[in-house]
């Protein structure tokens, strides 16, 4: 019998593998951060010894979630300057109150938050986007979640750099020390082609190329954006990116809710993998982006939250169910189905990261991070049909363990590395300073 770290015996695994297999009494061996052995229970039974045993008989296991597009930090913001229209809510809530307050140690309260809602949800690794991404990386590593912190970079002066050089010689720096990490993988985000020179979109590419990572860009997300690029540049937003060279398969597009069957097809012949955020395109009435052609044209479709500012919460599962809802309307005829669904929040989100070989199924000698989900809740009855029940019924309230690189971050409604209170009331003085500053008072 050979001792493991972790034994999980007699749950229904899920694994999301090619075959798209489903066991249905099972047990997974997990030794350091790996998935040393899985399989059926009774093909299985014995071989194994755990130190530390999870009984999962009426559980589900799944592999963890992978949220592509956040702003963790704006956790903070959650709420604040609601039922403004979008460009007063920038220009006189989140531009001046970031400009304010946006520090270290804002971004590193907000993250660790913003971090424990996505374990809590059975998130195990997020791309985040924002500023200060040295103390991202350092929360994420603090709580136990796996991220792509993704490096900023805008034309003007930001609350982490004085000027656009400055923050290329941030982000490179912020690349090299986190390079080899075993659960950060630094990554470069110019903001999008509006808030980003030429220049600048060229040298983020030229990091992205050189240190093999993800370049997270905002695109073709509202008509507004669309009709600005156009005037300046003469080309759509799509257009423009592939014209200077920036598509490719390490490029994060978030959004693309506005782009035709041309743009399309640039995007799949690049290999630039899409982040879906369907409830802050809603919430902020950018549209509803063709997912289901996009997905059926062989590009690579994940899903995203945004930041907590314009969702207001890192809850994927919403995104799940709501984006195959607003399939069945956009594209009808693409048949966008619930494994097509699933698949975009897990093996989806793994491919976009560049770590599909390491994530997104369970599967032997794959890195061990997976969810193990309480199916014997009301929701979960009958369950004809797992998938189904996962996308539309449950809504991400049954998540029991979540296991990150082989560890136990979140355990039956605790997280286990961290005391959540304290780094609330740290937060709460935060808050009350921005409250303050704006007159913002609730009501
Ligand atoms: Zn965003």
């Amino acid at each position: 019998m050979e001792e493991v770290d972790l034994l999980i015996k007699h749950g229904k695994i899920l694994t999301q593998n090619s075959e798209d297999r489903i066991i249905n009494d099972g047990i997974i061996a997990i030794n350091d951060n790996t998935i040393l052995d899985l399989g059926n229970f009774k093909d299985m039974e014995g071989l194994y010894e755990g130190e530390k045993r999870i009984n999962a008989q009426n559980k589900l296991i799944i592999p963890g979630l992978v949220n592509t597009h956040t702003h963790l930090a704006m956790n903070l913001l959650r709420g604040f300057g609601e039922g403004v229209p979008l460009q007063k809510w920038l220009d006189d809530y989140i531009f001046p109150v970031e400009e304010k307050f946006v520090n270290e140690e804002f971004v590193y309260l907000g993250s660790v938050l913003a971090g424990l809602e996505s374990i809590k949800y059975g998130i195990t690794s997020v791309v985040d986007m924002y500023y200060f991404e040295d103390k991202v990386a350092e929360a994420l590593k603090k709580i136990g979640l796996r991220g792509v912190p993704s490096y900023s970079i805008l034309d003007k002066s930001t609350p982490d750099s004085n000027n656009p050089e400055e923050a290329i010689s941030n982000a490179k720096n912020f690349i090299k020390e986190w390079k080899n990490d075993e659960l950060i993988t630094p990554g470069i985000a110019p903001h999008s082609i509006y808030n980003t020179s030429e220049d600048l979109l060229l040298k983020t590419k030229k990091m992205s190329d050189k240190f093999n990572i993800p370049l997270s860009i905002h695109l073709a997300e509202n008509k507004r954006e669309v009709s600005e690029v156009k005037d300046r540049f003469g080309y759509s937003p799509v257009n423009y990116l592939d014209k200077i060279g920036i598509l490719d398969s390490n490029v994060i597009a978030a959004h693309c809710v506005h782009v035709n069957d041309e743009e399309i097809k640039i995007l799949k012949n690049s290999g630039t993998n899409v982040a879906h955020c369907p409830i802050s395109n809603l919430k902020l009435s950018s549209g509803i982006s063709p997912v289901g052609k996009m997905s059926n044209k062989g590009i690579n479709v994940s899903l995203g939250t945004d930041g907590s500012a314009s969702n207001n919460n890192l809850n994927l599962w919403e995104e799940i169910k709501t984006s195959i809802l607003l399939q069945n309307i956009k594209c009808k005829e693409h048949n966008f189905n619930v494994s097509d669904t699933f698949f975009m929040s897990t093996g989806g989100g793994a491919k976009s990261i560049g770590l599909s070989q390491e994530l997104g199924s369970l599967e032997e000698g794959k890195l061990a991070d997976l969810v193990v989900l309480n199916s014997s809740s009301l929701e979960w009855f009958p369950c004809y049909n797992v998938k189904s029940n996962l996308v539309f019924s449950i809504n991400g309230c049954d998540v029991e363990y979540v296991i990150i690189n082989g560890k136990i971050v979140y355990e039956n409604g605790e997280f286990k590395t961290i005391a959540k209170e304290e780094i609330i009331e740290k937060s709460r003085r935060i808050v009350e300073k921005v409250e303050s500053f704006s007159g913002n008072k609730k009501h």
